[in-house]
């Protein structure tokens, strides 16, 4: 039986960090640990491939790791990740991310879920509508994934809120400009960052039915690794260029690139 506390969890595993959002105390979603995610075997866990699981309980618990770094132009002036990027979070991802195993999506949207009600994101903002805008891929590695990976986990993350009876949307405002230029595999991972951090635009909406009312919610901005965040920094800036309000953004993990704060 998977179904524990998420109270007994953090005392049997002692992997919590709590010092930096709100206690994790009495905010557990009954869905992330229930019986209800005991499904789609046989299979290895994505993080570790311990049979019979999505993911194990030892690789979600790796995701309660709650990271922050700071975001300044957000209303909240902070961003979230579920966990660290190392280990079995980043083995984890990157097999969902690049190995198609979409059996995460679900569990990873609700990890987010999780972490969005953990950092009173859910509390202070259920009166308002919420846009969950992904952070856009290229068109080339959605062709190379046969799938934007962002927006199918915005799209759970979303129907998540709506049954907390929270106003909700999926907004892919944000998409990478198709630009000619030199072959992708000729750049080093930090040109490539760069490249596809200037090819980020943001819809205008302005002239659309209904824009008010869009511009109206607030946006959290969805991306899977933060590793920098000048990309994020980049999404939020191109974001306000366009009249909407940023509260913050969450993401499955940060890595250590950059100290967290
Ligand atoms: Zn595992």
């Amino acid at each position: 039986m998977l179904h524990m506390p998420l109270e007994s969890i953090i005392k049997a595993t002692g992997t919590m960090t709590v010092g930096r959002t709100a206690s994790w105390a009495g905010c557990a979603s009954p869905s992330l640990f229930g019986s209800g995610q005991r499904l789609l075997l046989p299979r290895g866990c994505a993080g570790c491939d311990e049979p019979d699981a999505v993911l194990c309980m030892r690789c979600r618990n790796a995701f309660l790791d709650s990271q922050r770094r700071a975001l300044p132009q957000s209303s909240m002036r902070f961003g979230y990740a579920c966990g660290r990027y190392d280990g079995v979070v980043r083995q984890a991802i990157l097999r969902w991310k690049d190995h198609g195993d979409e059996e995460c999506t679900a569990l990873f949207a609700l990890l987010l879920e999780h972490l969005a009600a953990c950092i009173g994101l859910l509390q202070a903002w259920t009166a308002c509508g919420i846009l969950i805008v992904p952070v856009p891929s290229s068109a080339r590695s959605i062709r190379q994934r046969g799938r934007w990976h962002m927006l199918g986990l915005a799209k759970k993350l979303v129907a998540l809120l709506r049954r907390r009876g929270m106003d909700a949307s999926v907004a892919p405002v944000l998409y990478m400009e198709r630009r000619a230029h030199k072959a992708v595999q000729s750049l080093d991972p930090s040109e490539r960052a760069e490249r596809a951090r200037d090819a980020l635009r943001c819809r205008d909406v302005g002239t659309r039915r209904g824009a008010y009312d869009i511009r109206r919610r607030r946006v959290v901005v969805l991306d899977d690794i933060v590793t920098t965040g000048s990309t994020m920094r980049r999404c939020v800036h191109l974001l306000r260029a366009r009249g909407f309000t940023v509260l913050t953004s969450l993401a499955l993990a940060y890595t250590s690139r950059q100290s967290v704060r």
